[in-house]
């Protein structure tokens, strides 16, 4: 039985004895309850995302400017340095009629030396 289901039951049994002041304080109980409840399914989530961070960054190599990830032996790639160092986002890059290789989330205004 989880602490909401607890909770809920405490209520109606509370609700029984008739005294308002327990009842009130039951109530804020289950209240407190669900909000950590709530609280811990986000530490959680956060923990998941440190814990797969964790596991890419082993992974990761840099290389020429990029970062590759390197896994049961192969090779993907290339990712941008800035999104993942930055935002911890494994952003793949992209290469453009220049062989130029741009991120395509901060790198979208640049501009090239233009020779006459
Ligand atoms: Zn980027």
């Amino acid at each position: 039985m989880s602490v909401i289901d607890t909770a809920k039951e405490a209520v109606m049994l509370v609700q029984k004895i008739d005294n308002i002041d327990l009842y009130k304080k039951i109530l804020e109980l289950q209240s407190d309850a669900l909000k950590m409840v709530e609280e811990n399914g986000k530490l959680h989530d956060r923990i998941r995302e440190l814990e797969t961070g964790l596991a890419i960054k082993d992974t990761l190599t840099f290389e020429d400017n990029h970062y590759f990830v390197v896994k049961n032996g192969t090779k993907d790639g290339p990712f941008c340095t800035l999104c993942w160092d930055n935002d911890r986002k494994l952003i793949r890059k992209h290469k453009d009629d220049h062989d130029w290789w741009w991120c395509l989330i901060h790198e979208k205004k640049r501009s090239y030396l233009q020779v006459f």
